[in-house]
């Protein structure tokens, strides 16, 4: 029967008691974002910029960003767009950077920190997203991958508004959200990357078969940081995104909701589920599954718990 109200759900998110979640989809590039037009979403909260970079020799000209870009834009006329900035290195090398050899890649120079290195890549990318959004007559949302905390959050800020755009960063090393107040204070929105957050939080590798146990996002430890967040943004007045793959767990996106997240992003297969569970709780169920979950300190605790109260 649950199946049927998965295969029924068409959107918009929202609890049963009308408490609006937006639901959005990851994307990699112009196909997989027209793809997701095909699912009931309401736009993007995340497209990783750097899957289209991969396979390239040379940095792509700003032109041919520019129409990169256009083409995920594009797919959700009017609906809500968030383009990351390049997340390259560790796990995701660029042909066109030298990212030198580094012991552990996961901690070394990945994501936002290759700016200190390459100053004109962030530069010109973020020229191409103006343009891009310009010519589409959009609103351009961009964030930051691998923020460690106000400072860096702050010189991103400033190089998104100066160029008429909406800025945030995404909250996946521990100390962002530890700080996550300060960090709020210097962006327009916060997206909380719960794969790299459970393995920077946990100190286990996200590839590692072996280590899932540690790298659950229900691990409590990680759930209290998403809660320190969400409260941060609530006291803000800002918007917190969950962009990891949390997202996808229709039980877990109610504990997220719960705890004040106001838009879930996630492969856009798992979007009818999500939007389905939400649309058979209230608002007030949502924030006691939060509640009994981050009373457990486990991860299997964690999940039962919060199924208990989600299914009465
Ligand atoms: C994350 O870390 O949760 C995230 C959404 O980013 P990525 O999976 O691309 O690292
Ligand atoms: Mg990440």
């Amino acid at each position: 029967r649950q199946a049927e109200v998965v295969a029924a759900w068409s959107g918009p998110g929202r609890t049963a008691d009308g408490h609006e979640v937006a639901v959005l989809a990851n994307v990699a590039d112009g196909v997989s974002a027209r793809a997701a037009t095909g699912y009931p979403v309401e736009g993007i909260g995340l497209f990783r910029t750097e899957l289209t970079f991969l396979d390239r020799a040379d940095e792509p000209t700003v032109d041919e960003q520019v129409a990169l870009y256009r083409e995920v834009i594009d797919a959700f006329p009017g609906g809500k767009v968030v383009i990351r900035t390049l997340d390259a290195g560790s796990d995701k090398p660029l042909r066109f950077v030298d990212h030198g050899a580094e012991a552990n890649p996961a901690l070394g120079i990945r994501g936002n920190r290759l700016t200190a290195t390459h100053p004109e890549i962030r530069t010109n990318q973020l020229d191409a997203i103006a343009r891009a959004a310009e010519e589409s007559g959009a609103t351009a949302r961009v964030m930051a991958p691998m923020i460690a905390g106000p400072a860096e959050a702050a010189d991103f800020a400033a190089e998104v508004r100066s160029r008429g755009m909406i800025a945030g960063v995404m909250i996946e090393i521990p100390s962002a959200a530890i700080l996550a107040s300060a960090v709020l204070a210097e962006v327009d929105f916060v997206s909380i990357g719960t794969n790299d957050l459970t393995q920077y939080t946990m100190a286990a590798d996200r590839m590692s078969a072996e280590l899932a146990e540690l790298t659950d996002p229900w691990q409590p430890a990680v759930l209290h940081l998403i809660e320190g967040v969400a409260r941060a943004g609530a006291d803000a007045g800002k918007p917190v995104g969950v962009c990891g793959e949390a997202a996808a767990d229709p039980l877990l996106a109610c504990v997220l909701v719960g705890m004040g997240v106001s838009s879930l992003s996630s492969a856009p297969v798992a979007a009818a589920a999500v939007g389905a569970r939400l649309g058979q709780v209230s608002l007030a169920q949502c924030r006691d599954a939060a509640r009994a979950a981050l009373a457990t300190s486990e991860a299997a605790a964690a999940r039962a718990a919060a199924a208990a109260v989600l299914a009465g």
